[in-house]
């Protein structure tokens, strides 16, 4: 059995609940986290229940256009008033160089791509951070009000740092 079909079967014993029912699109506690999709942060690292805030992911936890769309769509239309913007240690788009990647992945599949013009490999996480956070604050469709925050989570430890803007 593919895992995909052990999901589908999670599936039918969790709708005979469906005990999420009652959340709204809008996150109760106003926040939305842009972040990594390594599967060792997750809601529990952040003391999130489903329900309290958006979780938007990428390879990395970059602000790409997409990421932007997302978290512009999560203020405006969904009422989130936060932003947490999150990179972690041992992330795979530090093991190597834009051009490393593209390389390997070229060779592999055989043949040269087009998209994506850019995997945004990153070999300092606090420089990566800032990056983000720069790429925000200069948003001219990102309120003041927001308030966006950035923080580097060790993997090993569990812990988050706040990185400044600065
Ligand atoms: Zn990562």
């Amino acid at each position: 059995m593919s895992v995909i079909d052990e999901v589908l079967e999670a599936n039918e014993i969790y709708a005979r609940t469906h005990e999420l029912r009652a959340l709204t699109p809008r996150p109760q506690r106003k926040l939305a986290v842009l972040t990594c999709m390594d599967t060792r942060l997750s809601k529990r690292t952040l003391g999130l229940q489903d329900g309290d805030a958006h979780i938007i992911r990428n390879a990395g936890g970059i602000v790409t256009d997409d990421a932007v769309r997302s978290l512009i769509v999560s203020h405006y239309l969904l009422g989130t008033e936060e932003f947490m913007i999150i990179n972690h240690t041992d992330c795979g788009l530090m093991h190597a160089t834009e051009q490393d990647l593209r390389t390997r992945i070229q060779n592999r599949a055989g043949t040269a791509a087009v998209a994506p013009a850019f995997f945004y490999a990153f070999q300092n996480i606090d420089e990566n951070v800032r990056h983000q956070l720069q790429k925000l604050h200069s948003h001219p469709w990102i309120p003041k009000e927001v308030a966006v925050r950035g923080f580097f989570y060790d993997d090993s430890s569990g812990h988050l740092r706040e990185i400044k803007d600065f």
